[in-house]
């Protein structure tokens, strides 16, 4: 921290503990917390070939607002070249206000490529801790192998995250989490802890609460702390199958639009992300990031945008194509037009080798009927239920460079082979999904794994498994390569974790096949 920064943090932090806001120590100068103010631990995203955004969130009181009060206080921010931090190569001071929860976003730069860094924080004497983050490769080279990880689903209450643990010993260059980081609602099912705070979330103070509380986990911020983290979106950031949300001329909307404002603010404000503030109930979240030529991760968002959802149908089954209706109505979208013409055009554009699309739900076509029944495709809050964009970005995947889907939710381990026409059979395989399972979300399989043959209706399925976990992947020119990790439980706070599956892509060669 240069000299004016400390002096303003110190100066500010006196007047707030003056005003008693701070619950914190008065006697004397400097000021000094009485408690540690970096509860929710530090994080890093969003890396360039020349910097990553830094976060953290002061919050000596975590559970129960923050206790933070209502001024700014600043931040002392440390990047260094060694984990004990004595080779610091850039530092600062950032303020964290009260309107965004005392979090801080600093977008670091002057890096050097595809190199790892370390980083702290100091606010009020007290130090966070190092966390270690990495920086892309720069633009134009192709480097031998990038390892990351990709993850969804942490329900709180439904498990420790004994896969966030196992997920943190790994050797990664970033991890993608692909939605659901929260639970907005009670804790349901089997409840393996609760929260502290039981209700439902509606206003920005259940949603930073709830936050507050997935982030006092030590394994969720050892996962944070190892390596850069890519994120999105799914529908309990804000509520249980949420569609966009914009019927504007509907009065009762507002109720919607204001709940999905403050679940938008909220994930901002604990997420290490390089987008612009939310306004209101808008935030941009999607995104591209490049890992030189080897890889660009188009990361969507498919939430705010999409058409209302529809109501399942009751029965798809005597319909002709056995979708229900709607989820076939050209009008209908899941991306919005500004997205999915920057998707499309990025698929189209982009100079990588590998072009993935990480996003939150199932993306293939599954036919849930029974064995002698007429088809069945009734997915509709995932990309079953909104069949024409799915349609155009099939479409695109003959001419993109080694497409592959990495999706979320389903709180189940697939892999599909994604077909131009799902509908027919002679119809080439033109990219990849692979669907990683929960870490936490509805506990322990409650059957046993059985050996998955895929069923005649369903063709495209090459993998199931039923465990928590994530998926490891090594990514190199001539090949992907996909681990499913799954731990031995979330019921008690330590497993182990194991290779249930690897599958690999070739390059040029669209479709999985078991290693
Ligand atoms: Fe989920
Ligand atoms: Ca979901």
């Amino acid at each position: 921290m240069d000299r004016r920064g400390f002096l303003g943090a110190t100066a500010r932090l006196a007047a707030l503990a003056a005003l008693g806001q701070l619950g914190a120590c008065t006697q004397s100068q400097p000021f000094k917390f009485d408690r540690d103010p970096f509860t929710l631990g530090v994080a890093s995203g969003d890396p360039l070939p020349d910097g990553v955004v830094l976060w953290t969130r002061l919050a000596p009181d975590p559970l129960t607002g923050g206790g933070m009060g209502t001024v700014p206080v600043d931040v002392e921010w440390l990047v260094a070249r060694d984990e004990p931090m004595k080779d610091v190569v850039r530092s600062g001071t950032a303020a964290a206000a009260p309107d965004l929860a005392h979090s801080v976003h600093v977008e670091v730069a002057g890096l050097e490529p595809d190199r790892v860094y370390w980083y702290r924080f100091r606010a009020g004497g007290a130090e966070s801790p190092v966390g270690r983050t990495r920086t892309a490769p720069a633009a134009g080279t192709v480097p031998d192998a990038l390892r990351f990880a990709f993850a969804s689903c942490q329900n709180y209450t439904q498990g420790y995250y004994t896969a966030h643990a196992n997920l943190a010993r790994e050797d990664l260059d970033a991890v993608l989490f692909l939605g659901d980081y929260i639970y907005e609602g009670t804790a349901r099912g089997d409840i393996v802890r609760d929260y502290s705070k039981r209700g439902w979330s509606f206003t920005l103070a259940d949603y930073r609460d709830r936050y507050a509380q997935y982030k006092t986990d030590r394994d969720l911020q050892a996962a944070h702390a190892s390596f850069p983290w890519i994120v999105t979106w799914d529908d309990h950031e804000v509520e249980n199958n949420y569609a966009g949300g914009i019927a504007r001329e509907d009065p009762r909307n507002k109720a919607a639009l204001a709940e999905r404002a403050a679940g938008y603010q909220a994930f901002y404000e604990h997420m290490p992300v390089r987008t612009p503030r939310p306004q209101g109930p808008d935030l941009k979240l999607y995104r591209s990031l490049s890992y030189g030529g080897l890889a660009t991760f188009f990361v969507l968002d498919t939430r705010q945008y999409r058409s209302p959802e529809v109501a399942l149908c009751r029965e798809p089954d005597q319909t002709p194509s056995g979708y229900c209706p709607a989820s076939i109505d050209p009008a209908r979208t899941m991306l919005g037009a500004d997205q999915r013409g920057w998707l499309l055009n990025g698929l189209r554009d982009s100079a990588s080798s590998w072009n993935f699309v990480a996003q939150s739900v199932r993306f293939a076509q599954q036919d849930s009927s029974p064995e002698n029944g007429k088809h069945i495709f009734d997915g509709v809050d995932n990309w079953m239920g909104y069949v024409a964009d799915r349609q155009m970005i099939l479409d695109r995947f003959p001419t993109t460079k080694n497409p592959v889907v990495l999706s979320g939710d389903s709180h189940v381990n697939f892999v599909y082979d994604l077909k131009r026409d799902f509908g027919d059979p002679t119809s080439p395989i033109v990219g990849t999904e692979l669907l990683g399972t929960s870490i936490s979300s509805e506990g322990d399989p409650f059957v046993e794994q059985t050996q998955f043959t895929p069923p005649a209706k369903n063709p495209q399925l090459r993998f199931f498994d039923n465990h928590r976990g994530y998926v490891r992947c090594t990514l190199e020119p001539a090949r992907l390569t996909a681990d499913f990790r799954a731990v031995s439980t979330v019921r008690k706070s330590t497993a182990t974790v194991s290779t249930t599956a690897t599958f690999v892509v070739d390059d040029g060669r669209p479709g999985a096949r078991r290693a």
